[in-house]
């Protein structure tokens, strides 16, 4: 058990499965797999981050791996960036080609952040990762859909503000490197009704399909500060 052996403080969240294979840790245990589910604007990326660094885990977003083959401007970028602002998921086969190279590559552990979206997805995952835990943050769609009017990103790097929670030091102007800060394509009001209403049809019942498989679910209240939000995550699932 790693407790007894390297004193792991991530011990509450691996509960046995991982394997710590040095020393005494603070952070990290080899091969946790969490999840991390939730509708649009509701401050998953943000927190996603924050529990990687946490738990020293690495940090998987679909949607980010999605947006920079779309910045790069390939035939494969067109087509993703159609789908995407139309507000639609793109296809299984796809996502999982990203996915699949992504966990072979990180045997520390992975916080897959907007992966599974679907009960297929979910079944690819079965076949080839185990997962420890599944956080679903809760908003209601109203929340989100006004959250959504107030969230830009970075033109250049990415990076997410929010003028009303996470505003940037100068309006328009991303603090990391003075990018132009926009509006994405799918977070204009007909696409973010799209994404809710597949939201509640595909990716709700993969929380179930989790629990089903004895998964522990840890629903937590995404009204709340980014911190207050960050802290009942960790209480949840233990820090
Ligand atoms: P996100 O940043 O997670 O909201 O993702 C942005 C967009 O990327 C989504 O609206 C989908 O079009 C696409 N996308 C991201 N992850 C997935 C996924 N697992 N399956 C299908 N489409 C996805």
């Amino acid at each position: 058990m790693i407790e007894a052996e390297f004193s792991c403080t991530n011990r509450s969240v691996v509960r046995g499965y991982g394997t710590c294979t040095d020393g005494p840790r603070t952070r990290g245990c080899i091969g946790v797999n969490i999840i991390i589910i939730g509708p649009q604007a509701c401050g998953k990326g943000t927190q996603a981050a924050k529990m990687a660094g946490h738990f020293g885990i690495f940090h998987f977003s679909t949607g980010d791996a999605l947006r920079a083959e779309v910045k790069s401007g390939s035939d494969l970028g067109q087509e993703l960036s159609a789908v995407m602002n139309a507000g639609k998921l793109v296809s299984d086969e796809l996502i999982f080609n990203i996915v699949k190279k992504v966990y072979q590559t990180h045997p520390e552990g992975i916080l897959l952040d907007g992966y599974p979206r679907t009960i297929p997805q979910a079944e690819l995952v079965k076949a080839d990762l185990k997962v420890d835990a599944v956080v679903e943050i809760v908003i209601k769609d109203e929340t989100a859909v006004e959250r959504i009017s107030s969230r830009f990103m970075c033109s250049e790097c990415g990076a997410g503000y929010n003028t009303v929670s996470l505003p940037p030091k100068t309006a328009g102007v991303c603090d990391k490197d003075g990018g132009a800060l926009i509006q994405r394509d799918d977070d204009k009001p007909e696409a973010v009704l799209k994404r809710l209403a597949l939201y509640h049809d595909q990716t709700v019942p993969v929380v179930a399909f989790y629990e089903a498989l004895g998964v522990s679910v840890y629903k937590v209240n995404g009204e709340q500060s980014i911190d207050g939000v960050f802290d009942s995550i960790l209480a949840a699932i233990g820090d």
